[in-house]
């Protein structure tokens, strides 16, 4: 619109719109409104739009995703997950195990990744296994340990919700719901997380494309939950040193097509411990929001994901780096506020 479109001109177009069965979505900027216009081939409709009193132009979205686009929002979208703002510039660890397996791992483990400087708890309950005769989470008791975490550390949590049956139980606890990678294009689990009004963590799907990544993006915004964080988890490649392949270059591919904050999972992309400080500063240097890590108290001893689990010590170390290499480079780390009624131990 016009920068002095008027309200009534404002209401005029987006009445045209409607009458012809899109969708509108005022969409404020700095200095002007915008109209978004969802719907199947909106430029149908173009050459009536642009005659409208009020109106600049109409822009078709290049893209088939729209709303997740640099296009239809140009700002970066800030991602509040409780105490935890994901995409405000600075940049935010979330770190715990891979799986809740007892009540003392989880507690133990979240004062650790507190003590060094995470700013969430991360932990799984329902877990997505590859074989049905792995370990598949504690369910709803390691929900109840993670909400004891979160009142003893103060960390807010993410934890993953497997179907769309379980999402609303989740939801109740969890300060952001993860979406893993093996459900990446459940389109059905996408809607029901983007119904929960939760902040949500999108693994990029095993073999997806940055393309069908932000599609599924998509799929969460366009029901009205603007809080979506992607992450960069690895992809499946032919090679076999590493667990996935860290697609690095997703990080600044997808921070130019969307304003939605990008964060990397260097656990899940490499497998291997050894290789997860490296890549954790190497995502902080490509420019991600934050990142996903793996922590657990005797890695060796895990029920899931040991192999690319940091010990307590491995993930203090890191800290120290991302600290420096943060400050090296203008950023700021994002930390938990201090709890100073809590006990330090459970
Ligand atoms: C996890 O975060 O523990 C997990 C299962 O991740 P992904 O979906 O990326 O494999
Ligand atoms: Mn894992």
């Amino acid at each position: 619109m016009n920068v002095q479109a008027t309200p009534a001109q404002v209401q005029n177009v987006c009445d045209h719109v409607r009458d012809r069965g899109f969708v509108p979505v005022e969409l404020p900027g700095a200095d002007r409104l915008a109209i978004g216009v969802l719907g199947s081939n909106p430029s149908s409709i173009r050459d009536v739009i642009v005659e409208l009193p009020g109106v600049v132009d109409a822009v078709p979205v290049s893209k088939p995703y729209k709303q997740v686009t640099r296009e239809w929002h140009p700002d970066a979208t800030v991602v509040d997950v409780a105490t935890a703002r994901i995409g405000d510039g600075s940049f935010s660890v979330i770190a715990g195990p891979c799986a809740v397996e007892t009540r003392e791992q989880l507690i133990t483990t979240a004062h650790a990744v507190q003590q060094s400087g995470a700013a969430a708890l991360r932990g799984g309950a329902f877990k997505p296994r590859t074989s049905p005769y792995s370990f598949r989470g504690l369910g709803g008791a390691g929900l109840e340990h993670l909400v004891e975490a979160r009142r003893l550390t103060g960390l807010p949590f993410v934890t993953e919700v497997l179907t769309p049956s379980d999402v609303d139980a989740v939801a109740e606890h969890a300060d952001m719901l993860q979406v893993g990678t093996r459900n990446a294009q459940n389109f059905s689990l996408l809607e029901a997380v983007g119904d929960s009004g939760k902040p949500v963590l999108l693994k990029r799907g095993l073999s997806n494309t940055i393309e069908e990544w932000l599609l599924s993006a998509e799929y969460i915004v366009s029901r009205g939950n603007p809080g979506v964080v992607l992450c960069e988890r690895g992809i499946r490649t032919f090679e076999a040193a590493t667990r996935n392949t860290l697609d690095l270059s997703a990080v600044p591919v997808a921070k130019s097509l969307s304003h939605l904050p990008v964060v990397v999972d260097p656990s899940h992309a490499t497998g291997h411990r050894h290789l997860v400080p490296p890549m954790a500063l190497a995502a902080l240097a490509a420019g991600a929001d934050g990142l996903l890590i793996e922590v657990h108290p005797d890695p060796e001893n895990a029920l899931s994901d040991g192999p690319q689990s940091l010990t307590f010590a491995m993930f203090d170390d890191l800290m120290r780096h991302v600290s420096r290499v943060a400050e090296a480079l203008d950023r700021k780390v994002a930390t938990a506020p201090s709890q100073e009624a809590v006990p330090s131990s459970a």
